[in-house]
Formats: structure tokens, C-alpha cells, sequence
């Protein structure tokens, strides 16, 4: 099945732009189960209040639980000190699977890491364009999976998308999302130095068009199998070594290792 990693849903309470205002799915869904797009996650839209943002998200969740998958959005600064009850919250309560932080709303934290590695969550963070940051994540906290998505840049940074390539091919817990991505070589040259275990498809719907996406996913030509990986596999991967119990026994093995055993506390 196709899992689009990377849409927004719900109303956004401010009205700067589409990304906090609203974003309807009507259109995307219709879009979506034309391209063959079987599953979507979902992440809301830019919004003062996150803890209400992702309530609001979770009953589209609960409405249809074999369509969406949720990555609850939370604001480094103004969540802080709150970024973990706020998570576990969204993990227990509502089911989400995911982390979504965004650096026009504030730089990602050590808190929010820290509530990701315990909680066994992946975390989109849009850096836009700061890749560099990655290198940090990627030493800080190699047990969180990090989803970069647009390769670095909604805005099309040539720049900061060629320079990500680095780290996503040397770190195993930095990965990339396609969504708006334009430059099509960077997506090629992405899959050829990383590995197409290392890049997810994503939309960014429903303000990009679905279809449009996933096509530039089907011009990268893969195998059967490494398509897959991009179209799905690979999300569910990451979000099966979130689990909880695999954290933990993974985590025992590190510290069988006396070498890595200092440094690993939670
Ligand atoms: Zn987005």
C-alpha cells in the first residue's frame, strides 16, 4: 500500500496563509484514491495552541483509523516544559505515531529529543533549509529517527537540499521526504547516495497536489522493491522501531557495549 508520510488537516487559528488557516481534505482524498494513495499521515496545520490542534486532529484519527496516521505537532518554545505529558498524551490517548516540529515556529529542542526517544517517536522537523542542524540530531541522538522533509527546503534552497545529501547518506537515523521537492536530480542523486531506504514520499497535501508527487517518485524509476520502500516500507519501519518494547531491548543492547554504555541515559 502507498502511505503519503507528510499532510496537514484541520483549521490553523491564525490567517497568514494556507498553512495557518485551514486545510481541507476534500480535494486531497479525491486526489489521493486516484493516485492509489492507500494511507495518509496527518499533522495539522500551524496553530497558537498545539494540545488543541492535535485534539482536534485526533477525532478525524479516531473517525478513520484505517486511513490516517497522525504525527502530533508540538512548539519547542511554548511547549516547553510540557513536551512529554503533551506527547505521551497524544501517544496514549489519541494514537498518534509521530513527532512534527517546525523551525518557523522555534528551533527543535532537547526536550522535544528526549520526549521522542522516550516515547519511541519519529520526528518530522522542517528545518527549513538549516540542515546543518542534522548534524547534531543525527550524534545527539542516534536511537530518534529524524524525517527531514522537502530535503531540507520547501522554499527550493538548491543549496541547503545538495548539502543534506551528505548526512542523510552517512547517519542511519536521518531520513528525507520528497514532498515539494523540484529539483528532480537532488531527489535521484538522493536515492543514489543514501539508498532508497533512506527517503520517504510525501505530498505536503493538501496544498500539493498528491498525484504530482508521487509521480516524480515513479520517474525515479526504482525496482519493485526499493519503490516500495520509498512508497511505504520505509515509514513503517520507522514507525515499528518506535515501539516501545523494541526501543527498550534495543536500547539494553547499547549498553551491553561498555563503550556506548556512558553516554546513553535517558
Ligand atoms: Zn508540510
Amino acid at each position: 500500500m502507498i502511505i503519503d508520510c507528510h499532510c496537514h488537516a484541520g483549521k490553523g487559528d491564525g490567517l497568514t496563509g494556507p498553512w495557518d488557516t485551514a486545510a481541507p481534505l476534500a480535494a486531497y482524498l479525491r486526489r489521493a484514491a486516484a493516485a492509489g494513495i492507500g494511507q495518509t499521515v496527518l499533522m495539522p496545520t500551524f496553530h497558537s495552541d498545539y494540545a488543541q490542534a492535535n485534539r482536534e486532529l485526533a477525532q478525524l484519527l479516531a473517525a478513520y483509523p484505517d486511513r490516517f496516521l497522525g504525527f502530533a505537532f508540538v512548539h519547542p518554545v511554548r511547549d516547553r516544559g510540557r513536551v512529554w505529558p503533551l506527547l505521551r498524551g497524544a501517544v496514549e490517548r489519541y494514537g498518534f505515531v509521530g513527532v512534527k516540529v517546525h523551525r518557523a515556529d522555534a528551533r527543535i529542542s532537547r526536550e522535544v529529543c528526549e520526549a521522542a526517544l522516550d516515547l519511541g517517536l519519529p520526528v518530522l522537523y522542517d528545518v527549513m533549509g538549516e540542515v546543518e542542524v542534522v548534524e547534531l540530531l543525527a550524534q545527539e541522538y542516534p536511537d530518534v529517527d529524524f524525517i527531514v522533509p522537502h530535503l531540507g527546503s520547501f522554499a527550493d534552497d538548491w543549496r541547503a537540499q545538495q548539502a543534506l545529501l551528505d548526512p542523510l547518506s552517512r547517519h542511519p537515523n536521518i531520513y528525507a521526504d520528497t514532498s515539494a521537492v523540484r529539483r528532480f536530480d537532488l531527489l535521484a542523486e538522493a536515492v543514489q547516495r543514501a539508498g532508497p531506504g533512506k527517503l520517504l514520499f510525501g505530498s505536503d497535501g493538501p496544498w500539493l497536489h498528491p498525484g504530482v508527487e508521487l509521480a516524480k517518485i515513479r520517474a525515479l524509476r526504482l525496482s519493485a522493491a526499493d519503490e516500495r520502500l520509498v512508497l511505504g516500507g520505509n515509514l513503517l519501519r520507522l514507525l515499528g522501531r518506535g515501539r516501545p518494547a523494541e526501543r527498550a531491548s534495543a536500547n539494553l543492547k547499547s549498553v551491553a557495549a561498555p563503550a556506548a554504555a556512558a553516554g546513553r541515559g535517558r
